[in-house]
């Protein structure tokens, strides 16, 4: 069972919604379930979380609940004429608020054209039509079309460049947001962030509900990658939402944006998921291509902590075999030689000195596992970012946080007690990793403990024991 470091991250749906597949999911190696706040409704993201924790009891596993935030997403009016498009047309956008029954095209935003900058590009649909912004005047924007598209009713429409008047949390992403606080959510995404601020707001309404979920900032817009180590600092993880970046910045920009979100979240110390489109071909069909095996692969050998099934999972044909063949595509290019990624130069505190001796320790002598008791699970943080090719049995004391540490790279949570005195505490994880993971007697693990069990940032012994 500890054979995968790589997680994955499965969208949830009404491909999964049928009874049992949810098991088969899990037993597939679907580590965390993705709700996608943009379908759906509460009734049904609700239930689904219900039947995630269900299934994951059954399973006997720690599987993690990712909710994640529409964000400000900008749409075409429902009344939009379905018209296409030629690239050098001009074409003149107002918002649906001061429409006057005109040609002009709407967009469903209050006073959109104050969104509008100067250097602004808008993006209908999936990255055509786009248009170049000639002016922005009061009521209404005119632009040029630099590609030839349709237009459509409710099509997205991406702004660069957009004056920060968009909200980062909308009037929808706060009800989205308590209902994530009410079940529980270990992951709280937000689209469309453009700075480290808009996840400080993020943070600060997770707070407001008493949501210890943890928060990912999807990185989807050119600002967002121009403010990227700024959102790394203040977020606990990032994903590479390859769909609305390849919109916004063009998908040949795609590719570099990821190997370089990969490289700087891995340095800091933070979870990076890489999504979309992973294994597209397989929402119809139940193998892979070789093109996508191949992308999987990279973003593994990258140090990606988690790979995305979208609609693989939640409408495809195939939501058991897209896992599945994800877990072996995953497994399979882990033997890589080389796993990028591993954090070079943290070594911030001396807790986390402690965690960078134990990876080392557990690398010299062979040990089978890395055991680490932790409170909130900091410790067993600390370790994954290493890289470290033993397997981390983290021993958090809630479900909560063995829940949230299910989507670090090559952490395996099981819930235990972690207080009492530090030979309890030695003892009981030895037990327990024995049970969880079936390590035979005798088999050489290392194991960190703190002085104050239970206690954040305590660890500072390092044991090399034998599974008794
Ligand atoms: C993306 O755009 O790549 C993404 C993950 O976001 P969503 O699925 O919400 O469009």
């Amino acid at each position: 069972m500890l054979d995968r470091r790589t997680k994955i991250i499965a969208t949830l749906g009404p491909a999964t919604d049928p009874p049992g597949v949810l098991d088969a999911l899990i037993a597939a190696g679907m580590d965390c379930a993705r709700l996608n706040c943009s379908h759906g409704t509460h009734e049904e993201l609700r239930r689904r979380v219900e039947e995630v924790r269900s299934a994951a009891g059954r399973a006997g596993r720690s599987v993690a609940v990712l909710v994640d935030l529409q964000g400000p997403k900008l749409r075409l009016s429902a009344t939009t004429v379905p018209r296409a498009v030629r690239a050098g047309e001009i074409v003149t956008f107002a918002s649906t608020d001061n429409a006057v029954g005109d040609s002009r095209v709407l967009v469903d935003f209050p006073d959109f054209p104050r969104l509008v900058t100067e250097r602004s590009e808008i993006v209908i649909g999936d990255g055509v039509p786009r248009l170049m912004v000639e002016s922005s005047g009061p009521g209404e924007v005119v632009a040029r079309a630099l590609s030839s598209g349709e237009l459509a009713p409710r099509k997205g429409i991406n702004v660069t460049y957009a004056r920060p008047e968009l909200p980062a949390i909308t009037e929808k992403d706060q009800r989205d947001l308590a209902l994530a606080a009410d079940v529980g959510a270990d992951h709280v995404a937000l689209s469309f962030v453009r700075s480290g601020s808009d996840i400080e707001q993020l943070r600060a309404r997770l707070d407001e509900h008493g949501s210890p979920g943890r928060t990912i900032a999807k990185i989807e817009k050119i600002e967002a990658y121009e403010h990227l180590d700024e959102i790394i600092a203040v977020a606990d993880g990032v994903m590479v939402a390859r769909g609305d970046y390849g919109v916004e910045a063009g998908v040949a920009r795609v590719p570099l944006m990821q190997k370089d979100t990969i490289y700087r979240a891995t340095q800091a110390g933070k979870l990076v998921i890489t999504a979309t489109q992973m294994l597209e071909s397989m929402i119809h069909a139940p193998e892979p291509t070789r093109a996508e095996a191949t992308d999987v692969a990279n973003a593994v050998i990258d140090g990606t902590s988690a790979v995305m099934l979208s609609a693989e999972t939640s409408v495809g044909e195939y939501p058991i075999e897209a896992v599945r063949a994800m877990s072996q595509l995953a497994e399979a290019a882990e033997e890589a030689r080389d796993i990028h990624g591993r954090a070079r130069e943290i070594r911030d505190t001396p807790a986390a000195a402690v965690m960078h001796a134990a990876v080392e320790l557990a690398d010299e002598l062979n040990a089978a596992a890395l055991l680490v008791p932790t409170s909130r699970g900091g410790s067993p943080r600390a370790c994954a970012k290493y890289r470290p090719p033993r397997p981390i049995i983290a021993l958090p004391d809630s479900q909560m946080v063995a829940n949230q540490l299910a989507l670090e790279w090559g952490v395996y949570p099981q819930t235990m007690n972690v207080t009492g005195t530090v030979d309890d505490l030695v003892d009981r994880a030895l037990l327990t990793a024995r049970e969880f993971a079936g390590l035979a007697t005798g088999t050489r693990v290392v194991i960190t403990a703190g002085q104050r069990t239970g206690t954040t940032g305590a660890t500072n012994l390092i044991m090399v024991r034998e599974i008794p």
